[in-house]
């Protein structure tokens, strides 16, 4: 077997935080740039600021911590490449608690995120396939249990597209976190149909253009109101481009 050594020197730079200089711990990425932090340093951060820390792009205006996600993969590489600074992470975690005099949470209790690879990596449905899809809709609270927002509330979804210009979906019907926003059904439409870009497309309700920042919550409970799932929704391309 051909085997090289490479110094831990060398991807040093790949594996830390830029905020705090230590390697990643509970590493968190931008959804939009895909730069990682600490977790604990980047929250702490977009408490005073709305950009990346790196490349200063404006994550969002008023709620940037929506748009950040846990980044397993990451972690389990530095975990894999920097010796003893998972057990390092697990012992300091513990006595925090013990200090606490709190009960130490199951997940630190020293089993690693591998047993839940497997479900992650075999997702079921269509929307769990794309990848950048689902780490749009990743938001703070399911991130600790690594749920990737499956125990969240769910809408069912029928996306039509009514607009002789654009394919069609080759499925159409979804399941999705209450929590996602119509700018992630753009973005997960847009990379189904290889559009250049999501704002090339607008989605409707009633034939009504929904707002990016609406949840899926808001739109069933303004617009879709009593009626019953799934949620129809139509895209098509934005007027000015038909
Ligand atoms: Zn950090
Ligand atoms: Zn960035």
């Amino acid at each position: 077997m051909l085997t090289r050594k490479i110094k831990l020197w060398d991807i040093n730079a790949h594996i830390t935080c830029h905020l705090c200089n230590g390697y990643l711990i509970d590493a968190t990425t931008v959804t939009e740039c895909l730069h990682t932090f600490c977790r604990s340093c980047l929250v702490k951060y977009l408490e005073e600021n709305n950009t990346c820390p790196t490349c200063r792009i404006v994550i969002h205006q008023s709620h940037p911590l929506q748009y950040i996600g846990h980044d397993r993969t990451m972690q389990d590489i530095v975990y894999k490449l920097v010796p003893g600074l998972q057990e390092a992470e697990i012992r300091k975690q513990r006595e925090f608690y013990h200090k606490l005099g709190m009960d130490v949470p199951g997940d630190i209790k020293g089993e690693t995120a591998s047993s839940k690879q497997f479900l992650d990596s075999h997702p079921n449905g269509e929307i769990k396939t794309d990848d950048n899809f689902h780490r749009g809709t990743l938001e703070e609270k399911q991130e600790e249990g690594n749920d990737y927002h499956r125990s969240d509330e769910q809408v069912s979804i029928c996306l039509e597209c009514n607009s002789s210009k654009l394919r069609g979906l080759k499925r159409k019907w979804i399941r999705c976190s209450a929590q996602a926003t119509v700018l992630h059904l753009k973005k997960f439409i847009a990379k189904k149909l290889k559009l250049s870009s999501f704002n090339e497309l607008d989605i409707l309700c009633n034939e009504e253009i929904l707002g990016k920042d609406h949840t899926l919550k808001f739109v069933v409970v303004t617009r879709w109101r009593f009626k019953k799932a799934p949620l129809l929704l139509h895209y098509r391309p934005k007027m000015d481009l038909l």
